[in-house]
């Protein structure tokens, strides 16, 4: 079974191809990054143009036909609304065309779907950081569950947002992640509420403190102490609460060392397997969607054309 899977939810859209074994024939991809940040009518209108162009790439990556496809997969949720409508219609139009299944997947549960395919991961508890989402998620009794996740921004926006107010440039991590090499620690606000965690009071703390005159080494290097101590906190209560013995990370915060260190510090500390999604796939991709087609699709879940609607805040624990 072939799988044609189209991301679309926010930044970036991409085309994966992958067969029922897990072997990837295609994974395209073009991301939008306006330096004043994504205004979701000018990201869906990359998309849109995008769309035909990255379809024939991915074919041709492939070295397949069309009809070669056996299911449409497409992210139907939850993502920016006018991003979300043109990745459907797309895959709406697609499935009419080639007379093919559609299916819809839910974005985060797919990041979760091809960070086990790409690790040796079977049951973990899986911290889900990227610009739009910072989650802890974790299956039990057979449903996914969001045991803490951010009351407001997510982490790789709040540091998009410290980089951004601080005229660092974009994407912040990277950045934000090299001056904290030489950076000292300064105490800021961290704020973990029950198994839930934010943000904003910390970032707007580092813009006041940068106008104030502190050093960005040691906004840089404290922000990661704090930001990254939460998502640890976090990730060790849900693996407690549940017993598992497996952390996986994945997300474009995945790329950061030292929040990779503090996790396998913690997780050997408990005497638990830490994972790590490869950063090609952390990131937002056409191939985890296809992959997630599959596996729904052999669990018989498609979905009828009415019933594609997009879901724009469909949680990771909905169904
Ligand atoms: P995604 O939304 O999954 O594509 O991830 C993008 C986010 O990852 C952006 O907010 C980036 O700033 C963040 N990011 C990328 N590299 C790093 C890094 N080395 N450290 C921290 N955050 C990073
Ligand atoms: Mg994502």
């Amino acid at each position: 079974m072939l799988s044609l899977g189209i991301e679309g939810t926010a930044h970036t859209l991409g085309i994966g191809i992958i067969d029922d074994k897990g072997k990837i024939l295609s994974d395209v991809k073009s991301s939008f990054f306006p330096p004043k940040g994504i205004h979701p009518r000018e990201a869906a209108e990359h998309h849109a143009q995008m769309a035909p162009k990255l379809l024939k790439d991915a074919l041709k990556t492939a070295k397949i036909n069309p009809k070669d496809i056996d299911i449409i997969s497409f992210s139907q949720g939850p993502g920016l609304p006018p991003c979300l409508r043109i990745t459907a219609t797309f895959a709406r139009a697609l499935s009419l065309k080639l007379k093919k299944p559609l299916v819809g997947v839910n974005h985060c549960i797919s990041h979760i779907d091809i960070a086990k395919l790409m690790t040796e991961s079977c049951d973990p508890i899986v911290l889900y950081v990227s610009g739009g989402n910072s989650q802890v998620i974790g299956k039990t009794c057979g449903k996914y569950r969001v045991f803490g996740e951010t009351l407001d921004i997510a982490i790789g926006n709040a540091i998009d947002k410290f980089a951004r107010e601080c005229n660092l440039g974009f994407p912040g991590g990277p950045i934000i992640e090299k001056l904290a090499k030489k950076g000292k620690y300064i105490e800021l606000p961290y704020t973990v509420k029950g198994m839930d965690f934010s943000y904003s009071g910390l970032v707007t703390d580092i813009v006041r403190r940068h106008r104030q005159g502190a050093k960005l080494e040691d906004l840089s290097f404290s922000f990661q102490e704090h930001a990254f101590a939460m998502l640890t906190e976090v990730t060790e209560r849900a693996l407690a609460h549940t017993e598992k013995n497996e952390v996986l990370i994945t997300g474009g915060v995945a790329a950061n060392k030292r929040l990779g260190k503090m996790l396998s510090i913690m997780c050997k500390e408990r005497g638990a397997k830490y994972f790590a999604c490869p950063m090609q796939y952390a990131g937002d991709n056409g191939v985890m969607i296809a992959w997630s087609g599959i596996l729904n699709k052999k669990k018989g879940k498609t979905t009828k054309i009415e019933d594609s609607r997009i879901r724009p805040k469909w949680r990771a624990d909905d169904d």
